[in-house]
């Protein structure tokens, strides 16, 4: 233990900082969360990732000069070159180079990542990827999103914004999407999409799913039909069905370009995987080579909502263990 690894991984998310002393097993020694509260300003925001930050380094278990490194993920647009956040959405947030600011106060390295990303790499090291080379998480809820791990190494691009799924056009001459592309992925597939579709048909007159759905309320999430569809009840399940069928059409185009072993599909929707997750399997078997179907496993994740902390961190030992490779070959 004493001389074992460690980095510190942080989710930057719209509503709470999580940050995790994570060693090389990928157990997290010890963890603080605090409120993102954005509203306060960036400024109060970045106090508080440095102090979750500080607060974990402190672990008095732990020497910190064994602490290597700091992994960040978060949702949004991200430069992983100059480690800034570009753009996020639900931080209010444009430009903030986050990584510079880290490094500055700890004089650590420092990692910036999307959230896929980090989950990919998570699952990858530890969960249901562990001991394979080339995998794809894939992450559905709001958005679809995912993270490609390909002969090894997680797949950045040029600035870390390899893997948007959500973002391949499934349909050339479909309905325009916020990014410009039309036809997208996620329009057809996310939770969002999911309650599109039951509101589309309720605002049709379709009286069964209000009664069965709603309980009185007026809300619609994607969450209550996960659970009605579970319950049973049938427009629900035809819902998801549906959703599970277009991320297998998207997740045949995954295979045929990276040919991995494994799809790890997570995120909110899957809760529902005793429906979903076959309906993916089965519209991949319909339509992917033979060849390449028959080589690949559609898995659910392992991982739970710590997979972003945890495999923000692990990014920093992947890199670590593949740059060791290279010193002995
Ligand atoms: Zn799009």
């Amino acid at each position: 233990m004493e001389m074992d690894e460690y980095a510190i991984g942080l989710d930057l998310g719209g509503t709470k900082i999580l940050a995790g002393l994570v060693n090389s097993e990928g157990q997290m020694i010890s963890q603080a969360q605090l409120p993102t509260t954005s509203e306060d300003g960036e400024k109060a925001v970045i106090e508080r990732v440095l102090a979750a930050i500080e607060s974990v380094m402190s672990d008095k278990k732990v020497n910190r000069r064994r602490v290597r490194g700091v992994g960040i993920a978060s949702a949004g647009v991200i430069d992983s070159k100059t480690n800034e956040i570009i753009f996020a959405s639900n931080l209010g947030w444009s430009n903030v180079p986050i990584g510079k600011l880290i490094e500055d106060k700890f004089n650590l390295p420092v990692r910036l990542m999307n959230d896929a990303n980090a989950s990919a790499v998570a699952e990858w090291m530890w969960g249901a990827g562990k001991g394979t080379a080339n995998m794809i998480y894939v992450t559905v809820s709001t958005g679809v999103g995912a993270g490609i791990i390909s002969d090894g190494r997680l797949l950045s691009g040029i600035d870390g914004s390899a893997g948007e799924f959500g973002h391949i056009s499934i349909d050339w001459n479909g309905p325009l999407c916020l990014c410009g592309n039309r036809g997208c992925l996620e329009i057809y597939s996310s939770g969002t999409a999911i309650e599109n579709a039951a509101r589309t048909a309720l605002a049709n007159g379709d009286t069964a799913i209000s009664a069965s759905l709603l309980h009185g309320s007026k809300e619609l999430t994607a969450k209550q039909i996960g659970e009605a569809a579970l319950r049973g009840d049938r427009f629900s399940i035809d819902i998801l069905k549906r959703a599970g069928f277009y991320l297998g059409v998207g997740a045949t185009s995954l295979i045929h370009l990276f040919n991995p072993e494994v799809i790890v599909f997570g995120g909110g929707v899957m809760n529902t995987a005793p429906i979903i997750l076959q309906e993916i399997e089965k519209s991949v078997r319909e339509r992917c080579i033979p060849g390449m179907a028959s080589q690949v496993r559609i898995e659910l994740n392992r991982l739970g909502v710590e997979s972003g902390v945890v495999g923000a961190a692990g990014l920093l030992f992947s890199e670590w263990e593949h740059e060791r490779k290279l010193q002995i070959f």
